[in-house]
């Protein structure tokens, strides 16, 4: 048995003694700190955790946090870290004038990225991944949530969910794997839509997960891919397999797609940038969260979501990097922190709750991860020296991040 002992952290940050899951409204803003505390650290778990005047004597390795605060890592909910290439030709489009959904509609934007993809071998594919994984878990992230959806066709969608699981296989913290073939239509399907419809429902989603490939199904709903009805229909197909859902909605246009999304008991719906009167009602107290990803409307120059609003509401609410080459070239949770404060005006202990256990309880990991808590992975984060927990936003840009623990060994 290897053991490892943080002692006298400034403070340890998400500290929880009765598990706590699913945090919103005033909960959601509520974050347990232990001021000058250990953590003690066995095969990869969690195993004490206290004020440092009861840490055990002796471990075989220790690091003195002196100063420093002690977080759990930062479970990113909603990615699309598997991609080729960059779109960095795009974002000059658009300093120049052409909207996102232009560009979308010129056959840029997704089937760009879908092109390459499927040019693109799989070994490829891999490095390409797993150097982002490495870059992400640099900043602290640990469990991560990584989507298909550039494939669009049966072989590339495999290729891509292969991937997804060879990166389960490497990763030190926990990998989930999204199917999300119904991220827009491909090109050669434009004028026969409902055809790629029947394609996802009668080979894909029964492929994909006959072969173990995906623990979650995902749908773009909006004007520029899925409407609200295509959803309904990809998504019963997905329940037939034990696939439940996580969607995109809401990002340009009030559609419906909460109501059907929540109707088909979704473990979260993401984006909404634009949130109707209508929609709060099937969030309010209900098992689906709201997961928010500030980065897509900070590097399209568009609004962001209704977080406050969500918050008063009683709706939890996640954040995540959306982590993607067209909407979010960035994969950095301390940069989403920075802008769940700045731009949708959450605090930093309701951003940290949203980026950590609801995080968490977004990929069905909240036994697991998200916090310091005893039994739990010890996927840890140590930052350098700060004066308190909120700096962490306010010092945005800042390498914060000091060291990562992730399975209890330093990266
Ligand atoms: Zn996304």
């Amino acid at each position: 048995m290897s053991t490892l002992l943080i002692r006298n952290a400034q403070q340890l940050i998400q500290c929880e003694v009765e598990p706590r899951a699913l945090l919103r409204g005033k909960t959601q803003g509520e974050l347990p700190v232990l001021e000058d505390g250990y953590v003690l650290i066995e095969n990869g778990r969690i195993a004490s955790f206290g004020p440092s005047s009861e840490a055990p004597d002796r471990a075989d390795k220790e690091i003195d946090a002196h100063g420093k605060l002690v977080l759990p890592c930062w479970v990113d909910s909603h990615t699309h870290l598997i991609f080729a290439g960059s779109r960095e030709g795009e974002f000059a489009d658009r300093i120049k004038g052409l909207s996102y959904e232009e560009i979308a509609r010129r056959g840029g934007g997704i089937l760009n990225s879908a092109k390459l993809l499927r040019e693109t071998p799989e070994t490829q594919l891999r490095e390409q991944a797993y150097r982002r994984l490495l870059e992400v878990q640099g900043m602290g992230t640990g469990a991560i949530e990584v989507k298909s959806g550039y494939g669009l066709s049966l072989d590339s969608e495999l290729k891509m969910l292969r991937v997804a699981r060879w990166l389960k296989e490497v990763s030190s913290a926990p990998v989930k794997a999204t199917f999300l073939g119904a991220h827009t239509i491909p090109m050669e399907y434009r004028a026969r839509r409902e055809e790629y419809v029947d394609l996802l429902v009668r080979e894909m989603i029964p492929r994909i997960a006959g072969e173990g490939l995906a623990d979650y199904i995902d749908v773009f709903c909006e004007k520029v891919a899925f409407t609200v009805e295509e959803m309904d229909t990809i998504l019963e197909a997905g329940a037939r397999y034990g696939l439940k859902p996580k969607v995109h909605v809401n990002q340009f246009n009030v559609m419906g797609g909460i109501s059907t999304a929540v109707k088909h008991s979704a473990l979260s719906v993401d984006h909404l940038e634009v949130v109707g009167e209508e929609d709060f009602p099937h969030l309010k107290g209900g098992k689906t969260i709201a997961t928010l990803l500030p980065s897509a409307p900070f590097f399209l120059n568009d609004h962001y979501p209704p977080a406050r609003k969500l918050i008063e509401e009683g709706v939890a609410v996640a954040l995540a990097t959306d982590y993607n080459p067209g909407s979010s070239p960035s994969g950095s949770m301390p940069l989403v922190l920075s802008l769940a404060c700045i731009k949708l005006r959450m605090t930093p202990e309701e951003a940290i709750n949203a980026a950590t256990l609801n995080g968490a309880y977004a990929l069905e990991l909240e036994k697991e991860c998200g916090s310091i808590a005893a039994g739990k992975r010890a996927d840890l984060l140590i930052t350098r020296q700060v004066p308190s927990v909120a700096f962490l936003p306010y010092a945005f840009g800042s390498d914060w991040v000091d060291q990562v623990i992730l399975n209890g060994e330093p990266i």
